[in-house]
C-alpha cells in the first residue's frame, strides 16, 4: 500500500463502491460489539509506534465513525461526513497524513479532529476486508501539529499499513470463527432437526407395533428378490406366536421359515409364492406350522405383491392362527357326517324350501328316500308334485298353503312314488322362518320320515288290538263271571267261618263248662280231679287254637275290617298289663310300664290290644322266674310311635327269627304251651293298622318285640269306649233293677242248646238265691219275659226261630221289658260279632265258653248288686 500524502484531496467522495462497502462491513458483524484484546492490541501499537497519544481501529459507517478500538479516548464514536478517517476509506489504499488540521483547508473543520478534543495531528491507513473493500481505519492522532520528514512520513505510513494488515488479518480470522460457529450452529439445528425426526420415527414404530400387537397373527413385509432369496423387512411381534421367530432373526434373511411349515403344504407354499410374484395377485394360502413343543397350528395367510424397481417382489400382508375355525370346520364336517350317518339309520332325511326361488333342497337321505340321485338334490316346486301319489297330492298342497298362510302346522303323511314305480309312506313336518319384519314366509325347514313299515305294522297291530279288544272283552265278561262266583264263594267262606265259630265252641262250651262243674265238686278223688284239670286244660288250649284260627281265616280271607281311631297309648297299655298280670305273678315275673302319656296312636282298639296283649303274654310265657317285662313307647319319628315289649327271657336264636312271624311257627324247644299263630295274627293286624312289627333277640338275654303304628292326635275328647265283654257283665249286672224284697233273682236263658240249657241250669243251682227260667226258642222266651219280668235275661244269638237280635229289638220295643239287662250268651265270639252285639243295644256279652269264674262274678253282682267292678 502506498503512502499517500493528501495535500489536495477532492472532499466529494465517489458513492459507486460504497454500498458493497457497507454491505461487507455488515457482514463482518463489527459494528457496536464489545471491545476484543487483540483490535485494543493493535490501537495500543500505533500509539506506542507512532508517539501519539491516541490511536482508533475506526469502521466508517453510514453516517458515524464507529471505533472497535479507541486507545487514548474514551470516545466511541464521532460523525462521519467531512471526517479524516472517511477520506482515508475514500482513498484506499493511500494512507493519508495530515500534520496539522488546521493549516490543512480540507480538514480544517473536520468534525472528527473536533469531537477527538480539537487533535491537530492524524495519519491513518484503510483498514481492508480480506476482500481487499475498506471497511474503515487504523489511525493516529495528537492535539499537536507534527511536522515529518519525508522517511518519517513513510516509516509512520509503513508502521500504519502493517498494523491495518493486522486488523484485516484479525478480520479474517473474525470472520472465519463466525463463520464456524454459524456452520457449528446450523449443524446444531439440523442436529436438532434430526432428533425431532427421530423421535417422530420411534414413536411411528412404536405405534406400529402397539397396533400390530392387537392385530392377531403377525403383520408382515416379505421380500423375494431376484436371486431367490427372500426375508421380512418387517414382521410385527406377532411373527414368534406364527413361526416361533423373533422379527429381527428373519429381517436380512427368511429361511429359518421354511423348515416349520408342515412338510405336505410346503411344495404348495412356495409355489403359490412363486405364482403370485409372476401375476402379481393375491397371496392367499392356509397351511399347517409345526413348531416343536407345541401343537399343530393352521395359519392364513393373505398379502398384496408389489413389483420393485430392481425387478424384485415386495408383499404386505398378514398371516394368522386359523386352527380354531379348521377345528370348527372339522367338527362340523364330522357333525355333517353323523348327521347324514343319524338320517340313513333313521331313514329321515330333511329339505329346505325357498320361498323365492320356489324349489327344496333335499338332503342325502332325503333323495334315497325319493329314490333319486344325491346329485340332484334341488327339486322346483312342479317336479315335486310327480314325486307325491295323484291322490295324496291335493292335501299335501293345501297342507303346504295352510302352513304358508300360517293356519296350521306343516305335518303331513303321503305316499311318495319313486322313478322306479316303488311307492314309500313318508311323514313330513317342517317350521317356517319369516322376515321379521313383513311377515314374508322365507324358509320352510323340515324333516321327511319313512314311515312305510311302521304304518304297515300300526295296521297289523290295529287288526290284532280289536282282535284283543274281542278277547278281552270275552275275558271281562268271564272274570265279571268269576268275581261274582268268588263273591259268592267269599260270602260262603265268610258265612262258614261264622258257623265254623259257632260249630266248634258249642261243643267246647259244654266241655269246659261241665269240666268247670266238675272241678268244683267236693266228692272228686284226687285222681279224677287230676282228669278233670287235663280236660280243663286241653279245652282251654283247643278252645284259644280255634279262636285264633279263625281269626287268622278271617284276616287271610280279608273278611276282618278295623276301625281305626286316634288312640292315646297310655290308656290302653294299662288296660293290656291288668290283663296279663295275673299272669305275671303266676309266673314271678314282673310287669313295668314306660312313660307314654301323651302318645296318640292311629289304630283299631280292639285289634290294637289283641297284639299289646300277644306281645305281653309271650313276653311273661317266654321268661323266667324272678325276670321282668317292661313296655315302653316313644315317637319314633314325624309320623310314626314306637312301642316296645322288653323281656328278660330266653330269647330267639338268630335263625329262629325269619320264620317268627309265620303261622304255627314255634321257636324248637320252646317247652312253655302255645299255638304258634299269635304273633302271624299280630303282624298282620299291625300291616292292615300301617304299621310295622319286629324283634331283636339275644339268646338267653332276652327280647324287644317292637310294633310302629301311625301317629295321631286327639280332636277332641276320645271317643267313648265300647263296653268289653269282660266288663260288659259287671256292667249290666250293675244295671239290673235290685230283686223285690223276699223275691228270688230271677234269670230268663233263652238258649235251643239243651246241653247248654242242662249246664247253665247246673251252674245257676249252685246259687240258691237265683231262679232260673229257660225257654228253648225266641218268641218263648219273649213271652217269659213279658210274664216273669226276670231280673236279668241271658240270651243266646242263634235261636232256631227268630234269632237274639230280634228278640233284643223287640224286648226294647215293649214297654214292659224296655229297661231289662240283656246279656247276649254266643258262641260267636269273633271280635267283629262282640261288636255287632254291643252296637245292637246289649247289656253285654258273655262268650261260649263259659268261663264259670266270670258266670258266676256276674251272677254275684247281680243279686248283690255291686258296682261294676273293673276288667
Ligand atoms: P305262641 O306263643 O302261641 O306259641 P306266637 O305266635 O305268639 O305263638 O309265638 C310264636 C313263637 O315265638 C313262640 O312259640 C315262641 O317260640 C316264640 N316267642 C314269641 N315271643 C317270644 C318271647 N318274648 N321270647 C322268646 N320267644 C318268643
Amino acid at each position: 500500500m502506498a503512502t499517500v500524502f493528501f495535500p489536495c484531496v477532492d472532499p466529494i467522495f465517489p458513492t459507486e463502491p460504497e454500498a458493497s462497502r457497507l454491505a461487507a462491513l455488515q457482514r463482518h458483524q463489527l459494528l457496536d460489539t464489545p471491545a476484543e484484546p487483540d483490535f485494543d492490541g493493535i490501537a495500543a501499537l500505533a500509539v506506542a509506534l507512532s508517539g501519539a497519544p491516541l490511536a482508533l481501529v475506526s469502521l466508517v459507517d453510514r453516517d458515524r465513525l464507529w471505533f472497535k478500538a479507541h486507545a487514548g479516548t474514551p470516545q466511541l464514536e464521532a460523525p462521519r461526513l467531512g471526517s479524516l478517517c472517511e477520506a482515508v476509506v475514500a482513498h484506499t489504499p493511500g494512507v493519508l497524513v495530515v500534520p496539522d488540521t488546521r493549516a490543512d483547508p480540507r480538514f480544517a473543520h473536520s468534525p472528527q479532529a473536533a469531537i477527538l478534543g480539537g487533535m491537530r495531528f492524524y495519519a491513518g491507513a484503510p483498514l481492508l476486508s480480506p476482500e481487499g473493500l475498506a471497511l474503515g481505519t487504523v489511525c493516529v492522532l495528537g492535539p499537536e501539529p507534527r511536522a515529518f520528514s519525508a522517511d518519517q512520513v513513510a516509516t509512520l505510513s509503513s508502521a500504519l499499513v502493517a498494523l491495518s494488515r493486522q486488523a484485516t488479518a484479525l478480520l479474517l480470522l473474525r470472520r472465519q470463527r463466525l463463520e464456524l460457529q454459524d456452520t457449528l450452529a446450523r449443524r446444531e439445528s439440523d442436529l436438532t432437526d434430526l432428533r425431532v425426526l427421530q423421535s417422530a420415527l420411534t414413536e411411528h414404530e412404536q405405534r406400529l407395533a402397539r397396533l400390530t400387537s392387537q392385530v392377531p397373527g403377525v403383520v408382515y413385509q416379505f421380500h423375494l428378490r431376484a436371486d431367490g432369496s427372500c426375508s421380512f423387512p418387517y414382521a410385527s411381534e406377532g411373527l414368534q406366536a406364527i413361526y416361533g421367530l423373533r422379527p429381527d432373526q428373519v429381517r436380512n434373511d427368511a429361511s429359518a421359515v421354511f423348515p416349520n411349515l408342515h412338510p405336505d403344504d410346503l411344495a404348495r407354499v412356495t409355489q403359490t409364492i412363486q405364482q403370485s410374484a409372476e401375476q402379481l395377485t393375491v397371496w392367499d394360502c392356509e397351511y399347517r406350522v409345526c413348531l416343536p413343543g407345541r401343537p399343530l397350528q393352521w395359519v392364513q395367510g393373505r398379502s398384496q405383491p408389489e413389483r420393485l424397481a430392481d425387478g424384485s417382489t415386495m408383499w404386505h400382508g398378514f398371516i394368522t392362527d386359523i386352527s380354531a375355525r379348521k377345528q370348527a370346520e372339522q367338527q362340523l364336517r364330522e357333525r355333517d357326517t353323523v348327521l347324514l350317518q343319524a338320517q340313513r339309520l333313521a331313514r329321515m332325511g330333511s329339505w329346505r324350501w325357498n320361498s323365492t326361488h320356489k324349489h327344496s333342497e333335499w338332503s342325502e337321505e332325503t333323495c334315497r328316500l325319493f329314490g333319486v340321485d344325491p346329485a340332484s338334490n334341488v327339486v322346483a316346486d312342479p317336479e315335486f308334485t310327480h314325486f307325491v301319489h295323484p291322490e295324496d297330492a291335493e292335501r299335501v298342497m293345501q297342507v303346504h298353503q295352510a302352513a304358508l298362510a300360517g293356519e296350521s302346522a306343516y305335518d303331513v303323511q303321503y305316499r311318495a312314488r319313486r322313478p322306479d314305480g316303488t311307492e314309500r309312506i313318508l311323514h313330513a313336518r317342517a317350521e317356517l322362518t319369516r322376515d321379521t319384519d313383513t311377515g314374508q314366509v322365507l324358509t320352510m325347514v323340515g324333516t321327511v320320515l319313512d314311515v312305510t313299515e311302521r304304518v304297515a305294522a300300526e295296521t297289523e297291530l290295529a287288526r290284532h288290538r280289536d282282535h284283543l279288544e274281542r278277547l278281552v272283552e270275552e275275558r271281562t265278561h268271564e272274570l265279571i263271571v268269576a268275581r261274582d262266583q268268588a263273591e259268592t264263594a267269599n260270602r260262603a267262606k265268610g258265612e262258614f267261618l261264622s258257623s265254623m265259630s259257632h260249630e266248634l265252641r258249642t261243643p267246647m262250651n259244654a266241655i269246659l263248662g261241665f269240666s268247670q262243674l266238675l272241678q268244683l265238686e267236693r266228692s272228686l278223688d284226687t285222681r279224677s280231679a287230676g282228669f278233670v284239670h287235663e280236660i280243663l286244660r286241653a279245652g282251654h288250649h283247643l278252645l284259644q287254637l280255634i279262636n285264633e284260627v279263625l281269626d287268622l281265616a278271617r284276616i287271610e280271607s280279608g273278611k276282618l275290617s278295623l276301625s281305626p281311631e286316634p288312640l292315646p297309648l297310655a290308656g290302653l297299655v294299662g288296660e293290656a298289663q291288668a290283663l296279663v298280670q295275673p299272669l305275671a305273678q303266676q309266673r314271678h315275673v314282673s310287669l313295668s310300664l314306660g312313660p307314654m302319656a301323651g302318645l296318640v296312636v292311629r289304630a283299631d282298639r280292639l285289634r290294637l290290644k289283641q297284639v299289646l296283649l300277644n306281645l305281653l303274654s309271650n313276653a311273661v310265657k317266654y321268661n323266667r322266674a324272678g325276670g321282668t317285662v317292661r313296655v315302653e313307647a316313644r315317637v319314633q319319628d314325624l309320623f310314626s310311635v314306637r312301642i316296645s315289649v322288653h323281656d328278660t327271657g330266653i330269647g330267639i336264636a338268630p335263625q329262629s327269627l325269619p320264620q317268627l312271624f309265620q303261622p304255627f311257627s314255634r321257636v324248637s324247644g320252646t317247652a312253655t304251651e302255645g299255638t304258634g299263630i299269635g304273633l302271624s295274627i299280630s303282624q298282620r293286624l299291625v300291616a292292615m293298622m300301617g304299621g310295622r312289627i319286629g324283634v331283636d333277640s339275644q339268646p338267653g338275654v332276652g327280647s324287644e318285640f317292637w310294633i310302629e303304628l301311625p301317629s295321631d292326635h286327639l280332636a277332641a275328647a276320645p271317643p267313648p269306649r265300647h263296653v268289653l265283654p269282660a266288663t260288659a257283665t259287671a256292667a249290666a249286672a250293675a244295671t239290673a233293677p235290685p230283686p223285690q224284697p223276699g223275691r228270688k233273682a230271677r234269670v230268663l236263658y233263652v238258649e235251643d242248646n239243651p246241653a247248654n240249657l242242662k249246664l247253665v241250669e247246673q251252674i245257676v243251682s249252685r246259687h240258691p238265691d237265683i231262679e232260673l227260667l229257660m225257654a228253648p226258642s225266641g218268641s218263648l222266651g219273649l213271652d217269659l219275659a213279658r210274664s216273669h219280668r226276670p231280673d236279668l235275661l241271658l240270651l243266646d244269638i242263634h235261636l232256631p226261630d227268630i234269632d237274639g237280635f230280634q228278640v233284643l229289638a223287640r224286648l226294647r220295643a215293649d214297654t214292659l221289658t224296655r229297661d231289662m239287662p240283656v246279656v247276649a250268651v254266643t258262641a260267636q265270639a269273633m271280635p267283629d260279632d262282640v261288636k255287632r252285639v254291643m252296637a245292637a243295644g246289649f247289656d253285654g256279652y258273655m262268650a261260649k265258653p263259659l268261663d264259670l269264674p266270670r258266670f258266676d262274678a256276674l251272677l254275684e253282682r247281680l243279686l248283690l248288686r255291686e258296682p261294676p267292678a273293673e276288667a
